[in-house]
């Protein structure tokens, strides 16, 4: 099923994280089936963090699902910005990548062994290659930061932009948020932490 999205029903989809009432699937994924036409709205999940190249992150986008009247199929409408390694959140992809204790039975059932270790080495690298540019950006506004941290916490780039968020004022972003916004950028997203709407690249 192929399915193309006006730019206006794109816009409303990214805003609201729902896609609008008017996009409707235009044919049915059911082996054999030749609807066109009848199908329900069904139930609907959310996918988090998906990630817009120059628009930084939705932190939560919503797939609908529709049921066919013909042959009662339930099938999702999936645009092809959702991959489908986006379906965790910043905060599990970041315990994983840092080796912190997370939901382990369950989250294996989701996620294979190797795409947990591709987030580890996916945020790693990220963090690596970002690493002098978010430095540059804490030490300029945050003139009591210490980079003095222990072995332990700059093991990896990633546990080190974490041990210096850790010091900030508040309820400091996770170091993926901050690489993810290296990464994507996000001035325009509203929904983005303020503190990370900072230019800093
Ligand atoms: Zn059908």
């Amino acid at each position: 099923m192929h399915q193309v999205l006006s730019d206006k029903n794109l816009q409303e989809y990214y805003q609201t994280g729902i896609l609008p009432n008017c996009v409707r699937p235009n044919g049915c994924t059911g082996e054999n089936c030749q609807e066109r036409d009848r199908f329900h709205r069904h139930s609907r999940y959310s996918r988090k963090c998906i990630y817009r190249q120059g628009c930084g992150w939705m932190p939560v986008m919503w797939v609908q699902r529709f049921r066919c009247a013909t042959c009662g199929k339930v099938f999702s409408l999936i645009i092809p910005i959702l991959y489908k390694w986006q379906r965790a959140e910043h905060e599990l992809q970041q315990s994983v990548a840092m080796e912190q204790p997370y939901r382990r039975e369950e989250v294996a059932e989701a996620f294979s062994e190797r795409t947990l270790s591709r987030w580890k080495q996916t945020w790693l690298a990220w963090s690596a290659f970002y690493q002098q540019a978010i430095l540059a950006w804490l030490l300029t506004s945050y003139a009591f930061l210490s980079v003095n941290v222990t072995a332990a916490e700059a093991r990896t780039p990633l546990h080190y932009l974490q041990a210096l968020l850790a010091q900030l004022p508040g309820k400091a972003p996770a170091a993926v948020e901050v690489v993810s916004v290296c990464r994507f950028g996000g001035r325009q997203l509203r929904r983005i932490p303020h503190i990370l709407s900072l230019s800093f690249l």
